[in-house]
């Protein structure tokens, strides 16, 4: 799926339940989608886990990380139950990185991965919402500080903020 689909059905999405602050209530809007959330000792190697019955699907997440974590891999685990839930009944992820890794050399299986990521990224980090938030701080980009801020505005890690900052051409890495 191409990613203008994928921020199109995460805008969708948002638009659906009114969310126009920071930061997204992710458990609210996987809970709207039909999948149950809940906490689950995956193991120190696991974050998350998604497994659909029918056409529900149950998101566990590991309650051991950090909260961005957790946040950002419920939101992994709604994209793969919203995207590629047709595809397979389980998906498990183990401790995945947030950024998004070279599309030509990656598998079917790698593309799932960041297509799931790439829905994380536009449902807790939405392009209107950055720009409304940074334009109301009056943040500077090239300042960590102000990324900093702006990652706990919307209770994601500074390093999925700051690939979203970057994917959005918003800035680029020096
Ligand atoms: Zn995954």
């Amino acid at each position: 799926m191409l990613i203008k689909k994928i921020e199109n059905l995460a805008s969708s999405i948002l638009s659906e339940l009114n969310i126009k602050t920071a930061p997204v209530d992710i458990k609210a809007i996987a809970k709207h989608k039909g999948a149950t959330i809940k906490p689950y000792d995956l193991g120190e190697r696991i974050s998350g886990m998604l497994f659909v019955k029918d056409s529900d699907g149950i998101i566990s997440y590991n309650p051991t990380e950090s909260q961005v974590r957790q946040r950002f891999t419920i939101a992994h685990e709604l994209g793969h139950f919203l995207l590629h839930k047709k595809t397979q009944d389980v998906f498990v992820d183990k401790q995945f990185q947030v950024h998004f890794r070279d599309e030509n050399s990656a598998t079917g299986q790698d593309i799932q991965e960041l297509e799931a990521n790439a829905f994380a990224a536009a449902i807790l980090m939405p392009k209107e919402l950055l720009m409304t938030e940074i334009k109301k701080h009056n943040f500077d980009l090239g300042d960590e500080s102000a990324m900093k801020e702006l990652a706990k505005l919307f209770n994601v890690s500074l390093q999925a903020m700051t690939f979203r900052m970057v994917n959005l051409g918003f800035f680029s890495l020096r």
